[in-house]
């Protein structure tokens, strides 16, 4: 998504880093989001940006459980977040960049291969979110979530697409954000069914839930 003026891009690219589903385990159809913040946003505001992006996402059906990778343990050999990406998994970034020029900047982006309709890494960018959350007035995780909501949005639709209304609109100005209700950071009725079937054609794969399998099946390539 992006405020306005510029258009954001979405690479055709799929990267694929470590893994395994300790939170999955709650929810065996859940899709695991493992985060890794580099923006160095306070820990009661990154736990906030995520429960209200996870809450729009299990609002249109999908069940989804964190993996914290920001400090794997380098001695733990079998550490989830050292095993490679399952497909019912998504690596999240979040990374601070100042905006790119005057006016509207790219607030995050997502790498799809739209041929297959399949991406893994989203990118949000903590300080660009936070401009734009200031200048509507609105709290930074509230915003931050509806970011990261959007971006995991187009991971699991295969798309770079966007929708004229709700959480997948492509231009968030402040004005929207400010004046905008909980409706409009949903996710649409027909954007529902696609993320749902995008969702269970992940977590129908079978997936290993062992981080001694995985380690043994993937060497870890660090
Ligand atoms: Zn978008």
């Amino acid at each position: 998504m992006r405020t306005p003026l510029r258009r954001r891009v979405i690479a055709g690219a799929l990267f694929a880093a470590v893994l395994v589903p300790a939170a999955a385990s709650a929810h065996e159809d859940a899709v695991v989001i493992r985060t890794y913040d580099a923006s160095g946003l306070p820990e009661a505001d990154l736990d906030a940006a995520l429960a209200a992006a996870f809450a729009i996402l299990e609002d249109a059906g999908v069940p989804v459980a964190r993996l914290s990778c920001d400090q794997p343990d380098e001695a733990a050999r079998l550490h989830p977040c050292r095993a490679p990406l399952a497909p019912h998994e998504l690596s999240l970034r979040l990374v601070r960049l100042p905006p790119d020029g005057i006016g509207p900047v790219t607030l995050g982006y997502s790498l799809v291969e739209t041929p297959v309709g399949f991406g893994s890494l989203a990118t949000v960018y903590v300080d660009r979110v936070a401009r734009l959350a200031a200048a509507a007035r609105v709290d930074v995780p509230t915003v931050l979530g509806r970011a990261i909501a959007h971006e995991i949005g187009h991971l699991l639709l295969g798309t770079n697409a966007h929708a004229r209304a709700g959480v997948m609109r492509a231009v968030w100005s402040p004005e929207a954000v400010r004046a905008s209700t909980p409706r409009d950071w949903r996710f649409t009725t027909r954007d529902t069914t696609a993320l749902r079937d995008g969702a269970r054609r992940r977590t129908s794969h079978p997936v290993q839930t062992s981080g001694a399998d995985l380690v043994a099946r993937h060497r870890p390539f660090w």
